[in-house]
């Protein structure tokens, strides 16, 4: 490719909005482009480093056994009644309507169109068992998109479903997945933990998550330093890592039976609009003060589909200066069925915004309350130095703590799905039987940001070798005038090229210093300068953008040297 017959824009000043790395330098280098809120156009220099990661993952999918397919994005809103998602997912599904008036949802994922298709094409256990896959786009209204193509409205998934005739299998299949998802990752070249993950709305019981490790993750991950344990803090606290945390999950399940544990009860007990979207409610505390938080994101009824217990995570109790300070009240007392309480801000979610606190007090309530980000990154500090060096609970090593961008999810979903929709198939012995069911969802776009958080310098991206969008630039100093210059460029460029080697060269009229700062931003792994004083001595320049350090190779030899 010739930088003349494509599209190159870059630009030199960091956009106001981007408040992280990956963000700034896929703007700056013009591989995406805002539209609206959470919706990207990817420029043809975006969209080959997207399409290289989509290329090995569907290279590692088809080794795993999964079949591609695609289905439609828009789905009919009965599918989504048979569930009973539709409160579930609450504010971030898209509505729309056709012209009869009938309703669709722009999908968030596809559990539901895929169930629906198994349970017209597969009815015995032969057939079974059967893992499909699509990449494709997905939209879900966030409450707040941001970070770029991170966490935006509309993005592209590799959602993977797999159907089974029992829980062996299924299993099975998952550990496929996980070792699929291990090897995508790695081919891509970042580094990740598989951590233990709680399941959320999407339900079931085994599920974890593929974390890309970088200060900006949302998330907040521990893991055994030498050992193989690790977990998203939510999930320490269901595995009763954190004592207090543990106790007072205890507590809760004593003094709240599970009917208690409905929408209506939650509701109540915050004095809630119980229409009103939230997240996640954590409860802490037994002797303490018992803790609350309301996140903004999923609808009240994910409280109703989890138990109160599991979705609790690592809190930290602010004294009543701090609760003022948040709450803009004095720390009331819950009284609820022997409760009391404070509402508390959870340390580990803390930069995710529009919280809903406040005591449990009529107009002591507060939506959207927001934390500064650099607030939150302190907090997360706290979290770290309290629990750092405590030993594993699988007894190998001590557990450290990092921040992680979760990139993957897998889940055992069991019959949640094919039972609500009657997914069924007819066994061994001829019985009529629901189908066991995993899903395995990998967010593509946010991929490449992740790998941008991981991969840069302060001069632009150091992209990893696999996913980069060129391999090699050709640098040449005044392309336009010196007739050495040309043919040395032209002719490299054409060996490499049929070499199939993907090169890019620089034939612009710009400034030398202009190409190569713009050639470090754009951080093509190989650069070679081709300029008149070093061909004097008939060498060319070749420069490695990890460590940019310059090298003279000889004009003979430059081909083989980086074929
Ligand atoms: P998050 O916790 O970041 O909101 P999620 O748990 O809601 O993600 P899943 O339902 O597990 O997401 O979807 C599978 C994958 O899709 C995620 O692991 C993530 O990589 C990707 N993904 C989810 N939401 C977004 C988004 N808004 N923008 C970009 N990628 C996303
Ligand atoms: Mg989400
Ligand atoms: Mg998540
Ligand atoms: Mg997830």
């Amino acid at each position: 490719m010739r930088t003349t017959a494509f599209h190159l824009v870059t630009r030199k000043e960091t956009p106001q909005d981007a408040e992280i790395i990956s963000h700034q330098l896929m703007i700056r280098t013009g591989m995406i482009r805002k539209l609206g809120a959470g919706l990207y156009t990817w420029a043809p220099l975006g969209l080959k480093v997207l399409q290289k990661i989509e290329n090995i993952i569907r290279e590692e999918m088809n080794a795993a056994g999964a079949l591609e397919m695609l289905m439609p994005a828009v789905q009919p809103k009965e599918l989504w009644q048979e569930t009973g998602r539709i409160e579930d997912f609450g504010g971030q599904l898209l509505a729309i309507h056709d012209r009869a008036e009938r309703d669709y949802f722009f999908g968030p994922t596809h559990e539901e169109v895929i169930t629906d298709f198994v349970r017209n094409e597969v009815n015995s256990y032969k057939q079974l068992p059967i893992n499909f896959y699509q990449i494709q786009t997905k939209f879900r209204d966030e409450i707040r998109p941001r970070f770029g193509v991170m966490r935006s409205r509309e993005f592209i998934m590799k959602d993977a479903y797999s159907f089974h005739l029992n829980h062996e299998s299924l299993v099975e299949t998952y550990e496929k997945m996980k070792l699929a998802y291990t090897n995508i990752i790695s081919r891509i070249g970042l580094d990740f933990r598989c951590v233990l993950a709680d399941s959320g709305a999407i339900g079931g019981s085994g599920s974890q998550e593929f974390h890309v490790i970088a200060d900006s993750g949302e998330d907040a991950i521990m893991y055994s330093e030498t050992g193989e344990y690790a977990a998203n803090l939510e999930k320490c606290e269901a595995v009763g890592l954190l004592d207090s945390r543990a106790a007072a999950t205890a507590e809760i399940e004593k003094i709240h039976t599970p009917e208690q544990k409905t929408i209506d009860s939650v509701a109540a007990f915050l004095q809630v609009d119980k229409t009103q979207t939230i997240k996640t409610l954590l409860v802490a505390g037994v002797d303490e003060p018992v803790a609350l938080v309301v996140r903004g994101d999923h609808s009240l009824n994910e409280v109703k589909a989890n138990n109160l217990a599991s979705v609790a995570s690592p809190l930290r109790m602010l004294d009543d200066d701090e609760i003022k300070a948040v709450a803009g009240c004095d720390a009331g007392s819950i009284g609820v069925k022997g409760f009391k309480g404070h509402v508390v801000v959870d340390r580990t979610v803390a930069n995710m915004s529009d919280f809903i606190c406040g005591a449990n007090e009529n107009d002591y309530h507060f939506t959207g309350v927001n934390w500064d980000r650099d607030a939150s990154f302190d907090e997360i500090q706290d979290i770290r130095d309290a629990q750092v060096g405590d030993p594993s609970p699988d007894g190998v090593g001590t557990l450290n703590v990092a921040r992680g961008i979760e990139v993957g999810h897998i889940f055992q979903l069991g019959n949640k799905y094919s039972k609500a929709m009657n997914a069924v198939v007819l066994n061994e012995q001829g019985k009529s039987q629901a189908m066991e069911m995993g899903c395995y969802g990998m967010g593509v776009t946010r991929m490449v940001a992740a790998a941008i958080e991981q991969n840069h310098d302060d001069k632009g991206i150091i992209w990893p070798a696999n996913i980069a969008p060129f391999a090699v630039a050709i640098l040449p100093m005044n392309y336009q005038k010196s007739e050495r210059v040309r043919r040395t460029a032209d002719e490299l460029y054409e060996s490499l090229t049929s070499q199939g080697i993907e090169v890019i060269l620089d034939d612009r009229k710009v400034r030398p210093g202009f190409m190569m700062s713009d050639f470090e931003l754009l951080g093509i792994p190989h650069q070679v300068i081709i300029g008149d004083r070093a061909l004097d001595e008939n060498e060319v320049e070749y420069r490695n953008r990890t460590d940019m350090e310059s090298i003279r190779v000889s004009r003979d030899t430059i081909n083989d040297f980086l074929a």
